[in-house]
């Protein structure tokens, strides 16, 4: 059956086109599906009779299964979602005085590996769907309608204002799906939101991101972690594929069309891997020319890992050299950590199909 959380506006239209239907039903679906919120046709009321009966006999609005909802003390919340029997994927909100971010999955796992990511551990087993990628807005917005008691409210008294594609996986490396969800994500009769509070974080796949600010400029993130080339060729392996001369650029393409006119460099801080005062130098060198703000991310530890987060004073001190080169820096607050809910923390259910341990995928096989 046809899902039709698998489609965005234009696609909808085409579709209704395609069964004789005129293409401005595609506006009223949107409205009700993800407007509203209002998954049960029956109560479509502007709809004709004979066309919701048609729809309800021949598709479904269908969102994943939620598994589990937690409730950290500082009010973030983890849902672990199901995106099969075997797998699950986890989106995380993010409570804030000004603002709620929801940050998404994009793929069960991930095919990319770095070495400091909990996702990237496990493997990869397969990308998201576009109704499991928006499903997860659904499901969360839902959630958090009925907690307020603005059950029956539209989204314009938004609970949820940002949404950043950080969860598990590599969003580019899913690009149509993510694209798409990220479509209907802006779309006026789905949620409206705007561009600028829209981000999407990726490890540098080069390609894509120039097709990105084609196909749908959103906020960039960039997943930096090194300041050169051979510690970035361990810690976040694209780089061997995307060095960093020419992530550089792409970074300074992107921004030629994108809604924000400077690019988020995320940079988990390891301790004594990448956090010293000369790896500080040797970012500031790495990244001029390009105008940029900076996300230092404290390590958040799991199992096995290996790695150590920095010490609080080393983190400062980094910190402090590129705020004296004029850059702004903030420091990431860890949050939800009582529910594993942390940036790098998500884990999900990954049944891992690259076989990892008998063999390393190719980045090719990810774009
Ligand atoms: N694949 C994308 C988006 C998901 S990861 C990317 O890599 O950008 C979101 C952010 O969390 C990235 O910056 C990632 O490097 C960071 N991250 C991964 N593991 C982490 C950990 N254990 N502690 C802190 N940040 C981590
Ligand atoms: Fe994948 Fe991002 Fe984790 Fe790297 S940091 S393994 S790209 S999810």
């Amino acid at each position: 059956m046809v899902n039709l959380l698998n489609f965005n506006q234009p696609q909808l239209a085409q579709w209704f086109g395609e069964q004789g239907e005129k293409p401005f039903r595609a506006k009223q679906l949107m409205r009700w599906m993800h407007h509203f919120g209002v998954h049960d046709f029956a109560q479509m009321t502007d709809i004709a009779k004979n066309l919701r009966e048609k729809l309800s006999a021949e598709t479904e609005i269908k969102l994943p299964d939620v598994q589990l909802e937690q409730v950290s003390n500082d009010g973030t919340r983890k849902w672990l979602i199901g995106a099969d029997t075997a797998n699950s994927i986890e989106t995380v909100f993010i409570p804030e005085d000004d603002r709620g971010t929801l940050c998404i999955s994009s793929q069960v796992g991930c095919a990319l590996e770095c070495t400091f990511c909990s996702t990237g551990r496990q493997g990869f087993n397969r990308n998201l769907s576009v109704a499991e990628i928006i499903g997860q807005l659904a499901i969360a917005n839902r959630s958090l309608r009925a907690e307020s008691g603005y059950d029956m409210l539209p989204l314009n008294d938004r609970i949820i204002s940002n949404v950043v594609m950080m969860g598990m996986g590599e969003p580019l490396a899913n690009y149509d799906n993510v694209v798409t969800a990220m479509q209907i994500m802006l779309d006026d009769s789905a949620y409206g939101l705007s561009r600028r509070r829209v981000t999407l974080s990726t490890s540098g796949m080069v390609p894509a991101m120039d097709r990105l600010k084609e196909d749908c400029p959103v906020a960039l993130a960039v997943s930096l972690h090194a300041p050169n080339d051979a510690l970035r060729d361990v810690i976040v392996p694209i780089n061997k594929k995307y060095p960093l001369k020419e992530l550089m650029a792409a970074c300074n393409r992107y921004l030629v069309k994108a809604p924000r006119d400077f690019v988020t460099f995320e940079y988990v801080m390891l301790d004594n891997v990448n956090d010293t005062v000369e790896h500080a130098y040797q970012l500031l060198e790495t990244v001029k020319g390009v105008n940029c703000k900076f996300n230092l991310i404290p390590f958040n530890p799991f199992p096995n890992s290996g790695y150590e987060t920095s010490k609080p004073s080393h983190i400062r001190v980094f910190r402090d050299i590129l705020m004296q080169a004029g850059y702004v820096v903030t420091v990431r607050k860890t949050r939800g950590e009582d529910i594993d809910a942390a940036c790098g923390q998500l884990a999900g259910k990954v049944l891992d199909k690259t076989k990892r341990s008998s063999k390393r995928i190719p980045i090719e096989a990810v774009e």
